[in-house]
């Protein structure tokens, strides 16, 4: 197996993960919403994982939406509060380094009357709070801003950005994706409305995540049918993703303190490491306010990122985020007005707890033998 240094695109599920989430494919297989014992079984399974999530959050069990990930639960918020204000012409506000599952429904409110805006991003990563401030009308509804940008890492003024909402009375969703499991996150102390967040970013597993919905703010339902989720999102439960994703959230909340200590010290190994090298390079981004198991970083000796990607191929590590394959250049990069030939050199390295000082070693010694 390759080194694996893209965990901001995907981990690898945590064995406890697997042996939870197995008896719920070949023994307790029962649907949740059916009247019988095996049914109840289930339902009560099913409420405890969303009982984890909840803790991890400090929020109610039905203010928990389980979904398919963090691009079912943008797109839940995003049109279902477009939905619910469908005969009005409402505005709303998305920073400029949304994941696509954000900023690509800025054409779908448009189509339904509505205006977006998207806040300016500073140089260094961080968006621009004077600019969100001076975009708001009495027609905003939605803010939506990322909580860790996906691509450089950098953490956003969350707190700052919902003071500002609540004081205009404007609802505020923030993308958890690349935060939750890692970073400790509390929904009541910072204001927030809506929060999507996705299972295997944090060592659970794929096509499983969830939308916290604060209770004093609604939504139209995306998908209809029996009514599942409290009516939000019909369809029989992914029962095993949604053990795994309980699982996950448990495993990670009991050591986020101890994770969060490591993840500082491979930084700082990574960092020095880069410094004893003699490599012309560019850290996209800023040390100070982000999280330390992202990087983004133009090698400025390498002919292109392409060229570092084909040429170190016993290392995954990426161009630009996964998500965004087709959308190169990097539109995160492109808003942080890094330049065109520094974007076509940057690559994205992304760690997870089991990363080791020794993979990074590895790391530099091909990295030397390449630039
Ligand atoms: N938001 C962010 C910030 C992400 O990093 C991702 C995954 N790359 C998503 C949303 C979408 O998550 P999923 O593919 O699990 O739906």
């Amino acid at each position: 197996m390759n080194t694996y240094f893209d965990n901001a695109a995907t981990t690898k599920v945590d064995s406890s993960v697997i042996d939870e989430m197995i008896p719920f494919y070949n023994k307790l297989y029962g649907n949740p919403s059916a009247n019988n014992t095996c049914g109840r079984i289930i339902r009560e399974s099913v409420d405890n994982a969303r009982f984890e999530v909840c803790k991890a959050l400090n929020c109610t069990p039905n203010e928990i939406i389980f979904t398919s990930g963090a691009t079912e639960s943008n797109n839940l918020v995003i049109k279902g509060c477009s939905d619910l204000c469908c005969n009005e012409n409402y505005h709303y506000i998305f920073s400029s380094i949304e994941h696509k599952s954000i900023l690509n429904l800025k054409d779908y409110l448009e189509s339904k009357g509505n205006t977006v805006d998207l806040i300016d991003c500073l140089p260094n990563g961080i968006i621009d709070l004077d600019h969100l401030e001076s975009l708001i009308t009495e027609d905003t509804i939605l803010v939506s801003c990322i909580y860790v940008n996906n691509e450089t890492g950098m953490i956003q003024p969350i707190k700052e950005v919902s003071e500002i909402c609540k004081y205009y009375g404007i609802m505020f969703h923030t993308d958890a994706t690349q935060a939750f499991g890692k970073l400790s996150i509390d929904v009541n102390e910072l204001e927030i409305d809506f929060l999507s967040l996705s299972a295997h970013k944090f060592h659970g597993p794929k096509g499983v995540g969830a939308l916290y919905k604060n209770n004093n703010v609604n939504l139209a339902c995306q998908i209809i049918g029996g009514s599942q989720e409290d009516g939000y999102r019909s369809g029989t439960e992914n029962v095993p993703g949604i053990i795994g994703l309980g699982k996950a959230t448990q495993v990670s909340q009991n050591s986020l303190m101890e994770n969060y200590s490591y993840f500082e010290k491979l930084e700082k190994y990574f960092l020095k490491k880069l410094g004893c090298y003699n490599f012309n390079y560019v850290l996209n981004g800023d040390v100070c306010c982000k999280v330390p198991w992202i990087f983004n970083i133009a090698f400025l000796d390498a002919v292109s990122s392409n060229d570092l990607v084909e040429k170190m191929q016993d290392f995954c590590f990426s161009k630009s985020s996964a998500c965004s394959k087709g959308n190169y250049p990097s539109h995160v990069l492109t808003a942080m007005h890094v330049d065109e030939d520094l974007i076509n050199r940057s690559i994205r390295i992304s760690f997870s707890k089991y990363t080791t000082f020794e993979e990074i070693d590895l790391f530099f010694d091909k990295l030397s033998t390449i630039i």
